[in-house]
């Protein structure tokens, strides 16, 4: 992972205060990073911390969850900081399933708590950039036997 880490920063409405507020409490540490957010989620952001630059992609259940599930994908994010509403329903629930599945797929670090962001900004390997997370190889799974092989 390079110094500069490409970082994913998504709250669903409730919990979009709260983001917001840890955002401004670690804006030194998180200036400097390459830094993407859903579209309501990166507004409202660079409104309260307008030194943040922060590329905005869709809004999430219009497809900005998948828009980062993509960046993930293509090895583009090394980090998400995603803020649930675990108390509320969302139209977009295939969308966060995806985009959670793709993060532990390609084992990108990925905090969906505030306590667990608070332990990702403050830890050492934030700042190293010689930190590299394992790859999972998926080499057989991607030339498994299917069924139309078979015959
Ligand atoms: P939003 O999307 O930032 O556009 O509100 C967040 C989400 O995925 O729910």
């Amino acid at each position: 992972m390079s110094k500069g880490k490409r970082i994913g920063l998504v709250a669903h409405d409730a919990r979009k205060a709260d983001l917001q507020d840890w955002v401004k409490i670690n804006e030194s540490k998180l200036a400097g990073h390459q830094l993407v957010a859903t579209g309501t989620t990166g507004t409202l952001l660079m409104k309260a911390c307008p030194s943040l630059k922060i590329g905005c992609l869709k809004s999430g259940p219009l497809g900005g969850d998948q828009q980062l599930g993509a960046m993930i994908a293509d090895g583009k994010l090394d980090i998400l900081f995603f803020f649930i509403d675990p108390m509320t329903n969302q139209p977009h629930d295939v969308d966060i399933k995806a985009l959670t599945r793709m993060s532990t797929v390609y084992n990108i670090v990925l905090a969906m708590t505030r306590s667990t962001a608070d332990f990702v900004i403050n830890s050492p390997l934030f700042a190293d950039e010689t930190y590299a997370p394992t790859k999972t190889d998926y080499e057989s799974y991607v030339h498994r036997l299917v069924p139309s092989d078979v015959h």
